[in-house]
């Protein structure tokens, strides 16, 4: 994994540096050795999934999330494929018994008439995605990691980071300092990190804004499966996601903004629960995604528009993949090549993901012209 690079160490350590002049640290802390292992912004399912691997191993994690728990996030819709990882990360039985709503595939309207694409099956029986209910889902996999003895902080809001050496050491909060071995940016699509440290967030689209919603009330036709319906200036999404609670994502493919209380037709009847919200979905990467004492996670280190339809499993995946690298290098793995290891493995899984998404755009009867 963290191996066979023919890059030479000094190429490497060049490549990583940045400098972060009259840092925190080196004016405030003169240096002081740090008792953390690691300390992870933001407590969503990339921060949550980093911790309790980290901890599963017994080293010392704090987690902070300027929101205090139960949030509401959007992205309900789970994959089966994310199974494995759950039982990895010791919440599988948790998410089985907690009710959540199930579906066997998705309601598909794209070059073609609206057919069913199930997601398959096996001899264990057809697989099953969830419709997670995020505040619930993120509070199981907070409880796990309280379970571990990861000290958790909310509100606690990051502030800056503290440099030394050319190095991150920790994190300024609201709460006070808190140098570490390694700082995790699990903190969203805000790119925290990468902008504090003025790090280049490279865009592969044109800027797209995804609507969404709720609405409350019966919808028939949603009840067994989600729906992706294409139409000439993008695509609409639909999901039951509760007993009586639906949700609704919109994205236009040129960046035109939607009508006030617009929802779609199929809703028509039902009741909105709050405000249509939007979230900027343009495909966007950063490629020092992991440098001297930081990893970015999940949305932090990429985004792609929720047609990928994978945001939490990616977020779990890449979670679990800085901790595992966290670990070989205090184990005693070399930190250039974990780093590089890790920037490899964000940029090959992202450039597979938008490559997906073009295929699937470009057979739409009106493909978006920025393809
Ligand atoms: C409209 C929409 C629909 C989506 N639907 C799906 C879906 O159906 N299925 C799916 O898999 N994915 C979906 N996604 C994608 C999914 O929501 C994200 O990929 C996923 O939430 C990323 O998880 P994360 O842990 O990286 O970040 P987040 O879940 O965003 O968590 C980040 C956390 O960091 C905290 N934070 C931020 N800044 C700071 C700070 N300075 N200090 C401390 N804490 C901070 C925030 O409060 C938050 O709790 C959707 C996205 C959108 C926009």
């Amino acid at each position: 994994m963290v191996n066979g690079n023919s890059k030479t160490s000094d190429e490497m350590r060049e490549n990583l540096n940045f400098s972060f002049p009259g840092s925190v640290w080196e004016r405030e802390l003169g240096g002081s050795p740090s008792p953390l292992n690691a300390i992870i912004i933001g407590s969503g399912p990339s921060g949550l999934a980093a911790a309790i691997l980290l901890a599963q191993i017994g080293l010392r994690v704090v987690i902070i999330d300027r929101k205090q728990f139960p949030r509401h996030r959007p992205g309900e819709t789970l994959h089966p494929g994310i199974e494995p990882l759950l039982k990895q990360l010791g919440v599988a039985d948790r998410v089985f018994s907690a009710d959540f709503l199930r579906h066997e595939g998705n309601w598909v309207k794209w070059e073609g008439d609206l057919r069913f694409v199930p997601f398959g099956e096996d001899d264990a029986g057809k697989w099953r995605g969830f419709q997670a209910w995020r505040a619930d889902f993120d509070a199981i996999l907070l409880d796990r990691a309280i379970a571990l003895g990861v000290e958790v902080r909310q509100p606690c809001r990051a502030l800056q980071p503290i440099v030394s050496a050319n190095r991150i050491a920790g994190i300024e909060t609201s709460d006070g300092y808190l140098p570490a071995s390694f700082v995790i940016d699990a903190a969203g699509g805000g790119h925290w990190l990468a902008r504090q440290l003025k790090l280049p967030i490279n865009n592969y689209s044109p800027r797209l804004i995804a609507y969404f919603g709720y609405v409350e009330g019966d919808c028939s036709i949603r009840d067994r499966a989600p729906a992706i319906v294409a139409d000439k200036d993008g695509w609409i999404w639909t999901a039951k996601v509760r007993p009586h609670l639906y949700q609704w994502t919109r994205l236009p493919f040129r960046n035109q903004p939607i009508e006030k209380n617009w929802i779609p037709e199929e809703f028509h009847g039902l009741q909105p629960k709050g405000k249509t919200s939007t979230a900027d979905v343009t495909w966007r990467l950063v490629p020092a995604c992991a440098g001297s004492g930081y990893f970015m996670v999940g949305d932090a280190a990429a985004v792609v528009d929720p047609a990928s339809s994978h945001g939490v499993l990616k977020a779990i995946m890449s979670g679990m993949m800085a901790a595992h690298l966290i670990i070989q290098i205090v184990k005693g793995a070399i930190e250039l090549e974990a780093i590089q290891a890790y920037r490899q493995w964000v940029d090959n899984w992202f450039h597979h993901d938008i490559s997906r998404l073009k295929e699937l755009y470009a057979i739409l009867p009106n493909p978006p012209h920025w393809l």
